[in-house]
């Protein structure tokens, strides 16, 4: 890996509104792929250029998002504002035991609109990177011709020495049914070459009856670095031509796993950008998710990250 590698991450940040217990509303941003990259960002810090590669509205939120990715250090050169747009837009609610469900506005969001002809050059710079990040859920948002352009830039970004990193998350309400994610996921996998998959979204998408047995699935694609993501249970890696199967960190007190899995793949990338064994990475990966998991939302207080690297 070059000494100063380049990271472009493809993804949708939206607006959070979070209702309280008084019924009153919080508002935050959160996104899969932009907490990885927050992460990510921290972890790198000088040591590589972190790209959020996406599009935002002329809404005031866009704007402020755009600052708060710059002041955590990420680079915006690839992330564009389009007029007569804004970003989308989630609310989560919590039951009285707990249980959060999240409603979504998204359907008209700017970030939707990243494969159209406009943005041939903003996708170009984001291809030439040296790792393209993507995620489950930026296939769920494009539409299929959106789809199949991601799928022919990726294939020649490969051709050119891009490596790909994909976590095929998956969120039911984007997708009509599971079956309809499983050929566009599939014609990721063939192009990755880092794996960082959570069991349930592949179990659910493929219907594997094991994590052996999407590990064994993946590895059928030819990706020959692969991580299965368990939640509390240990982490299920593929590397070097070996399985091995990597203890977690326990925690007794888990306040909210949002960006569980996100955090993990952060930590494991940025282990794995700094030379460290894939077994390493995934204990990193799991050291930075176990703090994570401690704090209420998707990203922790910059003053809460460990000290990993
Ligand atoms: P995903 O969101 O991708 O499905 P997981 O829920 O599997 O991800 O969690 C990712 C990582 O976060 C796990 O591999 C583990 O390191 C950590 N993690 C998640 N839940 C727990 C938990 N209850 N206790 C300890 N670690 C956890």
């Amino acid at each position: 890996m070059s000494d100063h590698p380049s990271i472009a991450l493809i993804g949708e940040c939206m607006i959070e509104l979070r209702e309280l217990h008084h019924g009153g509303l919080s508002r935050g941003y959160g996104g899969d792929v932009l907490n990885t990259s927050v992460y990510l960002s921290r972890l790198m810090g000088a040591d590589a250029t972190i790209r959020f590669t996406t599009l935002l509205g002329e809404d005031p939120f866009s704007l402020e998002m755009l600052t708060t990715w710059e002041s955590e250090g990420i680079n915006c050169d690839t992330v564009g504002r389009l007029t007569g747009r804004n970003a989308g837009l989630y609310f989560v609610r919590t039951d009285k035991i707990g249980e959060r469900t999240f409603h979504y506005w998204r359907g008209q969001s700017a970030a939707r609109e990243i494969m159209g002809s406009d943005w041939a050059d903003l996708r170009a710079h984001a291809m030439g990177s040296d790792w393209i990040y993507l995620s489950g859920i930026t296939l769920a948002i494009l539409d299929d011709p959106g789809r199949e352009r991601l799928l022919s830039e990726l294939a020649v970004a490969r051709k050119r020495g891009t490596h790909i990193a994909f976590d095929g998350n998956f969120r039911p309400t984007l997708w009509t049914a599971p079956a309809d994610a499983a050929p566009w996921h599939s014609q990721v996998w063939d192009l990755s070459a880092l794996a960082l998959a959570g069991v349930e979204d592949e179990a659910t998408v493929f219907g594997d009856a094991t994590p052996e047995a999407s590990l064994d699935r993946l590895r059928d694609h030819g990706i020959t670095e692969i991580v299965i993501k368990r939640g509390p249970q240990s982490v299920l890696l593929h590397a070097d031509a070996a399985n091995q199967y990597i203890e977690v960190i326990p925690v007794g007190n888990v306040i909210d796993t949002t960006a569980a899995g996100d955090s993990f793949n952060a930590g494991y990338m940025a282990a794995r950008l700094k030379n460290r064994a894939p077994a390493e990475a995934a204990h990193i990966g799991a050291m930075l998710a176990a703090e994570v998991i401690q704090h209420p939302g998707a990203v922790i207080p910059p003053s809460y990250m460990p000290t990993l690297l």
